[in-house]
């Protein structure tokens, strides 16, 4: 492989040429002098910071989102847009293909039912998935597709015995009934992130066999998928080697606000975990799971590493635990922007203040990592550094003004290794991969208006993966 040489870049405030050889940052310096079969770029002057690593993305979910209609705020408002975009979907698909959505959220057209979808799309089985990923409204045609009847735990049932539609927590009993979907286009979520500057993922879907991560790997063996891969899988998986090339990262535990795990059992998969030598990356989007997870951290006992996602609410209480536990937190601030005017009418009062914090995590020495949930978040990065820095809401609002960290702190959320999110930002030096993000200015003029298109090129292992 031909070495890269990109020229006229600024690392560390520095105007400086790097040399990638063999994977790694090879030399950093001015001036440095061209070699036969060199590959040349200019940086014009841009910064050249690491790659970016996302500690918390869902990427077969993504490729699947990107065949599939979004269908909640702020893409989809109400009852006819939520029409308007089924229709659309059900006209793409052929005679008996299932239509299938994502990001459904009540605020559109209420709590959704299957006459509701019915009155939409009748004589094509559709299936809509709740925002929060935990349930999924059939339509229904599609609940007699898959046999989803009152005699299935999960399938919510009318005063009258008759299903609502609505199937709670029955997202792998539902995956068994479906038709294979098409393969998913991983290049295609490849291409996308290296357009953001990603050059590193941690998926954090909690899959119970091995078998469900081979298209990720095959996609990142071939080159298809080029960011590095680290995977987690659920509590199944605690012993398993992943497939080459992915990485091993923690065991995703879900504490699910919809059915709490038992204490017990929870504790048992966080010691079953650290027995096969792992941390834990422990799912809490309410006080309840965090609490519960607490305890059950005490109970097993808290590992260097072990992981709290999402974060959503950390009372100040709660947080001390966590800060004495030396528990890390993986924060989507990207959910201030997307989510922030719900969650300022629909959160409880008392926790209000304490949503998806992040300054306040810093200060009591808690390392905090950065996350998209993509595709329950947008993809994009860059998005999630400008909310953590202005705290603002698509609509407007403020949302935890005292959340809001500096700039450069913003960025280190996604600067992190990607086995110790929160711990010191990775930084462009010689031995270093050469996993890079060549940006088109100065870094402190990028980062008073964070956006993925300041991004010129995307560097993994050497390789330019993405340039405009
Ligand atoms: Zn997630």
């Amino acid at each position: 492989m031909a070495d890269l040489v990109l020229r006229d870049v600024v690392v560390d405030g520095l105007p400086v040429d790097v040399r990638a050889s063999g994977g790694v940052v090879a030399a950093i310096g001015a001036g440095l002098a061209a070699r036969a079969g060199d590959e040349e770029a200019g940086g014009r002057g841009g910064a050249l910071i690491p790659g970016l690593h996302d500690h918390h993305i869902h990427l077969l979910a993504l490729a699947a989102a990107a065949r599939s209609p979004f269908v909640g705020p702020p893409a989809v408002g109400d009852a006819a847009g939520l029409a308007a975009a089924l229709g659309r979907a059900a006209a793409a698909g052929g005679p008996g293909e299932w239509v299938r959505a994502t990001g459904y959220h009540e605020s559109v057209a209420g709590p959704l039912d299957r006459w509701q979808l019915d009155a939409i799309v009748a004589d094509r089985p559709v299936r809509v998935q709740h925002r929060s990923g935990a349930a999924w409204v059939l339509n229904s045609l599609g609940l007699d597709r898959v046999g989803a009847d009152g005699t299935v735990q999960g399938v919510e049932l009318a005063g009258d015995g008759s299903p609502t539609g609505r199937l709670v927590g029955l997202d792998g009993w539902l995956r068994d009934r479906l038709p294979a979907p098409p393969p998913p286009d991983l290049a295609a979520v490849g291409r996308r992130l290296a357009r953001y500057g990603v050059t590193g993922v941690t998926d954090a879907t909690p899959v119970g066999a091995v078998d469900e991560l081979a298209p990720i790997a095959a996609a990142a063996a071939a080159g298809g998928l080029p960011q590095r891969v680290t995977a987690t899988g659920g509590p199944r998986l605690a012993g398993a080697e992943m497939p080459s090339p992915l990485g091993r990262g923690p065991v995703k535990l879900m504490v699910a606000d919809y059915a709490l795990p038992a204490l017990d059992h929870l504790a048992g998969w966080m010691r079953r975990a650290h027995d096969a030598g792992r941390a834990v990356a422990v799912h809490c989007v309410t006080r309840a799971g965090l609490a519960l997870a607490l305890a059950a951290w005490d109970d097993a006992g808290a590992w260097a590493g072990d992981r709290i996602e999402h974060g959503s609410v950390v009372p100040p209480d709660l947080r001390a635990v966590v800060a004495e536990r030396g528990l890390v937190v993986v924060t989507q601030p990207n959910f201030v922007r997307e989510r922030g005017d719900r969650y300022l009418v629909e959160v409880e009062a008392d926790d209000l203040p304490y949503l998806y914090p992040c300054r306040t995590l810093l200060d009591a020495g808690i390392p905090v990592g950065g996350g998209t949930d993509a595709p329950f978040g947008h993809p994009d990065p860059w998005r999630a550094i400008a909310a953590a820095i202005d705290r603002r809401t698509a609509g407007g609002d403020t949302l935890g003004r005292e959340e809001a960290v500096p700039p450069e702190r913003a960025l280190a959320l996604f600067l992190t290794p990607p086995g110790g999110p929160g711990g010191a930002p990775r930084r462009v030096e010689v031995g270093a991969p050469a996993d890079l993000c060549l940006l088109d200015g100065p870094l402190d003029e990028i980062l008073a208006n964070p956006s993925a298109d300041r991004v010129a090129a995307t560097v993994i292992g050497g390789t330019v993966v993405s340039a405009r």
